[in-house]
């Protein structure tokens, strides 16, 4: 029986962008922001999508002898999980849509002061610092 293909980082390489972890479709990559990412092995499809996502050029498809062809039941359980994390997408963007518009709201309707305020607490979460009282 032939192995399967799965993902491979060179983590020397790897400068934590997280850029793979939005390519997989499968959740098949972990890893922190600015930290080495990580291959799940039993999660990679062999999609190779996550490959040109890479800025560093840093992830290879490699034969893995512990892992054996994607069966059916395989198939469909990676669906299955690209779908979930379809719906999760879906709901973190329209939360991020929500609180998009609601400060908008706050800025267009807030009047003068408060608009000074958002800009003020905006330059200071850009500075990594808090803004200075009045
Ligand atoms: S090859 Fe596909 S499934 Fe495997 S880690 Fe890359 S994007 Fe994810
Ligand atoms: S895209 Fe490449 S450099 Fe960025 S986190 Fe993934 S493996 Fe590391």
């Amino acid at each position: 029986m032939n192995a399967a293909r799965v993902a491979w980082i060179a983590r020397p390489q790897c400068v934590g962008c997280t850029l793979c972890i939005e390519a997989c479709p499968f959740d098949a990559i972990a890893g922190l922001a600015q930290k080495t990412h990580c291959v799940l092995p039993d999660l990679c499809t062999e999609c190779a999508l996550c490959l040109p996502a890479c800025p560093v050029d840093c992830i290879s498809l490699r034969t893995d002898p512990g892992h054996p062809p994607r069966n059916r039941d395989y198939r469909l359980q990676a669906r299955d999980r690209a779908r979930r994390r379809l719906q999760r997408l879906a709901v973190l963007r329209a939360t991020h849509e929500r609180r998009l518009q609601d400060a908008h709201a706050r800025f267009r309707d807030g009047g003068t002061d408060a608009r000074r305020a958002a800009i003020r607490d905006a330059v200071g979460r850009a500075r990594g610092r808090t803004p200075p009282p009045d």
